[in-house]
């Protein structure tokens, strides 16, 4: 349904989008995300035909973005991260305003009222738009794009500034789109793409670092790479012998026990799959593994763990362990705090990167 091929964007001697390639099925919710700067707002505003690329191709149901803007522009509904809302409109003023904009050639009454029914606002219509709460806005938003009923619509950030309980009501809201259209929808918030999109393309610096289905991505990130092993045996020697080998980031003991054996949290290197290495290493000195689970990964611990990979793989480094307090944190800060301290914890592990190798890339 959309096609992006080779998508550059240059601002000045700045690249914001560079060298993006990726399709999005008919149907399917897909989460643009990544931190500040990463080149998400570019990549849509070019997608929706509001910016022109650099070289590239942008196609939406096989019409070209360039060649026939307005046909391409019809297929979509578009929330930019500000809702271009008329504030001293009532809701009723400002879709029947849409409406025409568009030259919508449905019928007026009923597609308006299947509008509002999607959206729950019917018991704002008459209301002016200033005198709605953030929620209300949004969804009067989002309103605005699905007239005309495009194919493809598209979001920037669409929860930003909502409370929790909105927050659900427009994930939902978007879920529930999701059915009839192609959705994209940007956002710097993990659990947004987990709630909500089938496929995650993960963007870092104009790149994409990652274009997984949701179910996928823990499973193809963390192969490996967290475990939890039980393991029979004296625990300080055990313990020495995991750090020992080659590929372990990371092993602590755990303070579970059963019986003479104590459970180790193991965390091996990027790619690398430590599980048979540990068994013979363990078994060589006579110790038994009783008990080995793969951890999953949290969507912070991914997203770090991604970024930092193709950031360490151009500095030509062995890429650092995960952080831990992003996991910590994920448990005791609400989403919206999460997003922003694991963007923090992001900069913060590049602006301690050496210099020299920072001029490097
Ligand atoms: P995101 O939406 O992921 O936060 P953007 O697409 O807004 O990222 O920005 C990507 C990069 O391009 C950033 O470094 C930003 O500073 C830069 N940028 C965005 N818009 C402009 C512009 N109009 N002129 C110059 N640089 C821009």
């Amino acid at each position: 349904m959309i096609k992006i091929e080779h998508l550059v964007k240059n601002y000045g001697s700045h690249c914001a989008v560079d060298d993006i390639s990726f399709e999005v099925e008919a149907g399917e919710i897909v989460g643009l995300l990544g931190p500040n700067g990463a080149g998400k707002s570019t990549t849509m505003n070019i997608l929706t035909g509001y910016l022109s690329s650099t070289s590239g191709k942008v196609s939406v149901a096989g019409i070209d973005i360039l060649g026939d803007p307005i046909g391409a522009k019809r297929l979509i509904g578009y929330l930019p991260e500000q809702p271009p809302l008329y504030l001293d409109m009532t809701v009723e003023e400002y879709l029947n305003f849409n409406y025409e904009l568009k030259g919508c050639k449905l019928d007026r009454a009923k597609h308006l009222a299947d509008v509002c029914e999607t959206v729950k606002i019917h018991d704002v219509y008459r209301k002016v738009i200033r005198t709605l709460s953030k929620g209300y806005r949004q969804r009067v938003g989002i309103a605005q794009a699905l007239i005309g009923n495009p194919k493809v619509i598209i979001f920037d950030e669409p929860t930003v500034g909502l409370d929790p309980k909105q927050i659900i009501e427009i994930r939902n809201l978007i879920r529930g789109l999701g059915k009839d259209h192609t959705v994209i929808l940007s956002t710097h918030i993990l659990q947004e793409v987990q709630a909500v999109c089938d496929r995650i393309v993960i963007i870092n610096k104009g790149k994409i670092v990652a274009n997984e289905k949701t179910e996928n991505i823990t499973r193809v990130v963390s192969a490996g790479r967290r475990l939890h092993v039980k393991v029979a045996g004296p625990q300080r020697d055990v313990l020495a012998t995991i750090k020992s080998l080659q590929g372990i980031s990371y092993a602590e003991a755990l303070a579970e026990r059963e019986g003479d054996a104590y459970t180790y949290l193991v965390e091996s290197d990027h790619g690398v799959d430590i599980r048979k290495k540990l068994f013979f290493a363990l078994a060589e000195r006579g110790w038994a593994i009783i008990g080995m689970e793969a951890l999953g990964m949290s969507l912070e611990d991914i997203f770090i763990s991604v970024v930092d990979q193709s950031e360490k793989s151009k500095l030509g480094q062995a890429p650092a362990r995960t952080p831990r307090r992003a996991r910590a944190k994920e448990r005791a800060l609400p989403e919206e705090e999460i997003g922003a301290s694991l963007y923090e914890d992001a900069q913060r592990q590049r602006s301690e990167a050496p210099p020299a190798q920072e001029d490097e890339e």
